[in-house]
Formats: structure tokens, C-alpha cells, sequence
């Protein structure tokens, strides 16, 4: 028997049957605004190749007022039709089955033109909303269920009508957005008039035989958000207007509550879908942070859902089912929750992909194809870029031998998995060792790849890292490295200054101020954050009840702007709202004068003026990094041609992304 029984089990919808309970929740890729609609089927077919039941598109929207921003991807006349079936059908020819989410923004919308319940500017926006008039909210009504019309002429197998996370249809339903006092606002029953007149029209437009999805904020985390009656209510009144699915939304987008971030504990919000289920008797699904089969498995199995819904994992590995189901689950490479090159990505306008795969978004591009000319090639460091390059490398039909001096793989992934709330990067060392294995790679650990050992082989990749940058502060003999502090070498005083606000500045204060983990401990984690129970609070907002900070910490940097602007743009808040929970102190500005047994000495300004001790027992030196090339410049100068990699190729904003992407690309040009 499947050792996933749950999760492979199929789902009957009366017209169609889906074949297992895994849904792929709604990304947006950005392929789309580019018009390559190729390479936007690509994307779905190879997943739909990977054996997901069901899987959901990128917001679509219904009319240009309602895009995300101006000439947002849509189905905004009948013409955009043809492009929608390039998706429909190469996703059929694979056989898998397709919704398309048809999202409209509401205020979110990012353009001068946005519409909502009420005028009320939403503050991630710059643009305040009209407020709709009768005839507007029926425009918009129509143009929705116009869009469902068309997406079922476009081939597809259904449509996600999009209820949540703060959207249209979900500004008005709660009080602090919809301030109307006509019959789209005011009682309950009005303010849920919309989406559930939505959702009737909708069913109208596209008859009994297709999937309406509909996507309901089961805990809205923003200030006078709906109660879980109101939940309940809606749920029931969207089931009787004909939906065939009820989809789980966690947290409106302004929400000041992290809901996916890596931080956010496994499967932390499925209580709440567990709680909708027997009020409803359509099939309820389930989402946020489900990454791996046997979380899933187990949510299934505790009758929690009926369907699961991942989105990122589907970057990170197209083949998550298939593999769990032929008894390769340990082959999945895991989503680590990073945001860093799918949603930062989309934020910035860039295509979505995936630190963990790089082939995501570029299915068309970045080919990975069996070698014609095996050769033998050295890798040398078993960080993220050299384990990228072997890896692609030996799947390619090269013989690899991967080097390391260190007694394990994972170069600075190893520190990082140490700092709490990063404990997925367990998941990503795990799934390389796995990788590395199954690869056939000879893996020398311990190991020092002298030039000599290195001469025999037909292609030597040099991957060896970085070491950290000398900030030559007078005194710093007493201080330690973030190495010392990561690795556990060195236990620090109770009172610490951090030399450097970059990402390892941030990750050694959150290591250094936090006991355990509240990522591992969900009722710890919802304390600290302020996540209630909707029963008991509107919205589920709590007030936050941080636990007292570990050791009190100062961390500086000489750039006068504010510590941290450069991290992650969707999770950068989140380190800085966590470490502001744990009191630390960031200072910006500094020079650093001296480093001596009552701390560090630090002055202000190009002039070095207030002269200023951060008292402390242990000083940490972050100060970046430089890249380790000593291996490299000696093969060069012997005349030796080498492909130079990750940290040892530059060091400067070095991460994993960078790292992996690189690797991979020349794994698969070698
Ligand atoms: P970093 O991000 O480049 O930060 C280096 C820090 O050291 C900066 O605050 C810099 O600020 C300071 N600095 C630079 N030169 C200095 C000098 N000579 N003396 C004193 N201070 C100096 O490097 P990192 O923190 O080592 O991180 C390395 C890479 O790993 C980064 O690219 C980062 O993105 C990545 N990483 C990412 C995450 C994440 O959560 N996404 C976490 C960890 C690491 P001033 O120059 O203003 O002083
Ligand atoms: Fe997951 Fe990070 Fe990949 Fe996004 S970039 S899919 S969060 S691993």
C-alpha cells in the first residue's frame, strides 16, 4: 500500500473525478504579463507531467480596474481566450486538469483606477479607492462572471473565484473597509451580499458541470476582521450559491502577522479548516506552509481537510506526487519557505522561480539534458553551488567527485539551519545528501583537493566559498566570528554587539536572543505574534506576547540607513519585527573606534563625534564576506582552466539563490 493512502486517494466531484487530494494553489509566475504564453503552458504542463490533481493559475483578472496593477494578466475580452488555450491545452495533453483564478483587487490594486466597497486606502497602497455605486458593484459582478464564462470557453476545468486575503470580495466583508450603508453594507448579511452574488452569477455563467472554487478568509489577522460566525455564514452561503470547493485564505496582505514565511510553523493554520469542515458538506482545502507529502498525509488523516493545497512546493519540485507516490518522497527537493526568488521575485517584476530549482519559470530556457560526451569532473566545495553543479552535473551522465575539507556537506547552509526559525534548511542539506547519492557522485569529504588531485580530470569547477571579511577594528582579537556564534564554538555573554546588520547580522541576533524556537511550537509561535482564535477575536488578532528576549543585543552597521532595508522585500519586515520583539537595538551610522573588555566603541558621523560604548560581553564580527579563491588562482597560474562558482566567484550579496542558480546552470552546460 501507498504510504500516503490519504493524500493519493481520489476525489469525486459528481462531473469529474480529481485523481489525488493535492491542489496547486495560485502563483503568480509574472510569465504571463510578458506574453509568452508558451512558456507560460510550460510551466503548468511540466507540473501537470508531475501527477498534482488539481492546479490553479496566476490571478487573472476580470476587467482592468480589478488587475493587481495596470496590464496585469486577465481575461478582460473575449481575444485573450486564444491565449488561455495554449495553457488549457498543452495542460490536457499532459493529463492534468486546470482552474483558473479570476482575482480582482480591489484597492489592492495597484493604479490609479481601483475600486472597493468604500474609499478607504488600504497602507501597502499609494492609491485610496472609489467607492463603488449600485451600477458599479453590477458592473463588476458581470464582468466576474463574464471571466468565468470565458475561462470555461477557454478549455479550462474550473475557476477559482478568489474571497481572501484581503482582494475585492473580501474588502466587503468587514467593517474597517466597507463603511457603506446601503444594501452592500451595514449587517452582515450585506456586507456578504457581493461575494455571494458573486459566486450565484458565477455558477449562472458557467453551468453545473465545471469546478467553482471558492477561496474563503477563514482568519483575516487585520484590526476589526470577520468573526468566526461570520466565516461560517459566508462558508454556508457560498456552498448553497453553488460552489464546488471551498479553499482555505490565511491573512489579508497587510496583515502584520507572517502567514507563509519560513518562520510561520508547518501547517499552522489547518485547525482552522478543520473547524470549517463539518459546517459545510462540499470538500474543504487546506494551505500554508504544507511542504512536505507525510504533513500533508497527516492533516488528511486527522480528517482536517479533504484536499491540501501547496503552492511554492510546486516551484521547488514539479514532481512533488509522482515522486510521493512511486516511493521516492525523499527525492522532493523542499520548498524552504524562502520567498526569496518566487514571491520577492514577483514583487519586483521580475519571472517567479525558485531558489531550491532554477528551472521554475524558465522551462523553456534552462534545459537539463543528458550528456552526449561524459566526462570526469571535480567539484571542489560542498556548499549550495558546488552541490548544485554535481548534482546537475551526474544527472547528466557526467562522473563527478565532489571535494570538501569539512566532515559534512552543505557549506554555509549549515550555519543557517542553526538559526531559529530557518529550520527548513535541515530539509534542503537533507534532500542534497539524498541527491548526491542517488547521483552516483564519489563524494571525498575531509578532503583537501590539491592541484595534483585535481589533475586528472577533464573539468575542475572550484566552489569553495567565502571567508569572512577583516573589518580591522582595533581590539577585534577579542571579538568572535558569526562562525564562532553559529557553529556553538563560542557561547556568548549576556549582553552582545553584532559588527554588521546584513542577513548573517540579523539571523546571529534572532540566534542569539531566542531559547527555542517558536517555528517548532505552534501555541508559542501564535503568542508571539499575536494570532487568536477568530471565536474568541475579530480577525483572530491577539495582542503579541513575545517571550523575554535570551541576551540583550545591539546590532550596528555604518550605512546611516535603517538596519536591514536590504533583506528580502516580502520577509525583510519580518526579521525586523521579530528582533524589535526581542528589544534588540539597531543602530545605524556608526564608526567603529575599538573593541576592548567593556565592549565596543563606536562614533557617529564622517566627523567621529558622540563617542558612544555599547556595553557588552561578547562582540560578533558579521562584516560580510570575501571570496575564497586561493584553490582557483593557483590552478590559473599553473595555466589550469577552471569554471569558477558561488562564493569563490563573488562574494558580495552572495545567498543560496545566487549560489544554486549558478551552479545548476553550469551542471547543466558542462
Ligand atoms: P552582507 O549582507 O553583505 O552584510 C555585511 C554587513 O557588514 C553589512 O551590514 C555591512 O554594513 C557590514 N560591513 C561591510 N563591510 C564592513 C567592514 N569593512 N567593516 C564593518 N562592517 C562592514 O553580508 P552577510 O550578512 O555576511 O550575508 C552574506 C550573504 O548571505 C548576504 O548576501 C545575505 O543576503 C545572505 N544571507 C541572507 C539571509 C536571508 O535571510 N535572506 C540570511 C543570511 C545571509 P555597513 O557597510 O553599513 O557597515
Ligand atoms: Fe520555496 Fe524559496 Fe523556492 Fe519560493 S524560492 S518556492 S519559498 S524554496
Amino acid at each position: 500500500m501507498s504510504q500516503y493512502p490519504h493524500l493519493l486517494r481520489p476525489l469525486d466531484l459528481g462531473h469529474v473525478t480529481l485523481p489525488n487530494r493535492v491542489l496547486m494553489g495560485s502563483m503568480h509566475t509574472n510569465l504571463e504579463e510578458r506574453g509568452d504564453w508558451n512558456a507560460v503552458a510550460e510551466f503548468y504542463a511540466e507540473r501537470a507531467r508531475g501527477g498534482v490533481g488539481l492546479m490553479v493559475t496566476g490571478g487573472m483578472a476580470p476587467n482592468p480596474e480589478g488587475g493587481v496593477f495596470p496590464g496585469a494578466s486577465g481575461l478582460y475580452t473575449a481575444q485573450d481566450i486564444a491565449h488561455h488555450r495554449i495553457i488549457t491545452d498543452r495542460v490536457h495533453d499532459a493529463g492534468g486538469r486546470i482552474a483558473m483564478q479570476i482575482l480582482h483587487a480591489g484597492r489592492y490594486a495597484y493604479g490609479p483606477d481601483c475600486v472597493s466597497a468604500s474609499a478607504v486606502k488600504s497602507p501597502i497602497s499609494p492609491f485610496a479607492p472609489r467607492a463603488l455605486d449600485e451600477a458599479g458593484i453590477e458592473k463588476q459582478i458581470a464582468d466576474i462572471a463574464t471571466a468565468a464564462a470565458r475561462a470555461r470557453e477557454a478549455g479550462y476545468d474550473g475557476v477559482e473565484v478568489m474571497g481572501s486575503e484581503g482582494y475585492f470580495l473580501n474588502q466587503f466583508l468587514v467593517r474597517h473597509v466597507n463603511r457603506r450603508e446601503d444594501r452592500w453594507g451595514g449587517s452582515f448579511e450585506n456586507r456578504m451580499r457581493l461575494p455571494v452574488e458573486v459566486m450565484r452569477r458565477v455558477r449562472a455563467a458557467v453551468g453545473p458541470d465545471f469546478i467553482v472554487i471558492f477561496r474563503i478568509s477563514l482568519i483575516d489577522l487585520v484590526p476589526d476582521g470577520s468573526t468566526w460566525d461570520e466565516v461560517v455564514t459566508l462558508a454556508k452561503a457560498i456552498e448553497a450559491a453553488g460552489a464546488s470547493l471551498l479553499n482555505t485564505g490565511i491573512g489579508w496582505h497587510e496583515a502584520r502577522v507572517p502567514t507563509i514565511a519560513t518562520s510561520v510553523p508547518r501547517a499552522a493554520f489547518t485547525w482552522l479548516t478543520a473547524r470549517l469542515r463539518p459546517e459545510v458538506s462540499i470538500p474543504v482545502i487546506t494551505s500554508n506552509r504544507i511542504n512536505r507529502p507525510e504533513v500533508a498525509e497527516d492533516i488528511l488523516a486527522r480528517g482536517e481537510a479533504d484536499m491540501v493545497s501547496l503552492a511554492r512546493p510546486f516551484l521547488a519540485d514539479p514532481d512533488f506526487v509522482v515522486k510521493a507516490a512511486s516511493g521516492r518522497a525523499d527525492e522532493i527537493a523542499p520548498c524552504i519557505a524562502c520567498n526569496q526568488a518566487c514571491l520577492d521575485h514577483t514583487f519586483s517584476g521580475k519571472v517567479s522561480s525558485c531558489l531550491v530549482n532554477p528551472r521554475a519559470g524558465a522551462e523553456t530556457e534552462l534545459i537539463i539534458a543528458p550528456t552526449a560526451t561524459p566526462k570526469t569532473v571535480a567539484v571542489v566545495g560542498a556548499g549550495p553551488a558546488g552541490l548544485s553543479a554535481a548534482i546537475t552535473a551526474a544527472g547528466r551522465g557526467h562522473a563527478v567527485t565532489l571535494f570538501d575539507r569539512a566532515p559534512e556537506i552543505g557549506g554555509q547552509l549549515r550555519m543557517a539551519r542553526r538559526v531559529p526559525g530557518k529550520e527548513e534548511f535541515y530539509g534542503l542539506t537533507d534532500w542534497f545528501a539524498v541527491m548526491l547519492d542517488r547521483a552516483g557522485i564519489t563524494l571525498r569529504l575531509n578532503t583537501e583537493a590539491t592541484p595534483e588531485a585535481l589533475a586528472a580530470f577533464d573539468e575542475v569547477v572550484i566552489a569553495t566559498g567565502v571567508t569572512p571579511r577583516d573589518p580591522g577594528i582595533p581590539g577585534q582579537e577579542r571579538a568572535v566570528s558569526y562562525i564562532d556564534i553559529l557553529t556553538g564554538r563560542v557561547e556568548a555573554g549576556p549582553r552582545v554587539a553584532i559588527v554588521g546588520a546584513g542577513g548573517i547580522g540579523f539571523d546571529v541576533a534572532e540566534f542569539l536572543t531566542v531559547d527555542e524556537s517558536p517555528t517548532l511550537k505552534l501555541q508559542d509561535w501564535m503568542r508571539e505574534w499575536g494570532v487568536g482564535d477568530p471565536a474568541e477575536v475579530p480577525g483572530g488578532l491577539a495582542q503579541p506576547a513575545p517571550e523575554a528576549p535570551l541576551r540583550a543585543v545591539t546590532l550596528l552597521q555604518r550605512k546611516p540607513e535603517k538596519p536591514g532595508r536590504k533583506l528580502g522585500k516580502t520577509t525583510g519586515w519580518i526579521h525586523r519585527a521579530a528582533l524589535a520583539a526581542k528589544g534588540v537595538k539597531m543602530i545605524g551610522g556608526v564608526n567603529y573606534e575599538a573593541i576592548d573588555e567593556a565592549g565596543l566603541h563606536v562614533s557617529f558621523g564622517p566627523a567621529r563625534e558622540n563617542p558612544t560604548l555599547i556595553a557588552a560581553d561578547t562582540v560578533v564580527l558579521c562584516a560580510g564576506q570575501l571570496s575564497e579563491r586561493s584553490l582557483a588562482d593557483q590552478l590559473s597560474a599553473a595555466g589550469r582552466a577552471v569554471h569558477v562558482i558561488g562564493g569563490a566567484d563573488v562574494a558580495g550579496e552572495l545567498d543560496a539563490k545566487r549560489a544554486i542558480d549558478q551552479g545548476t546552470r553550469l551542471g547543466a552546460a558542462l
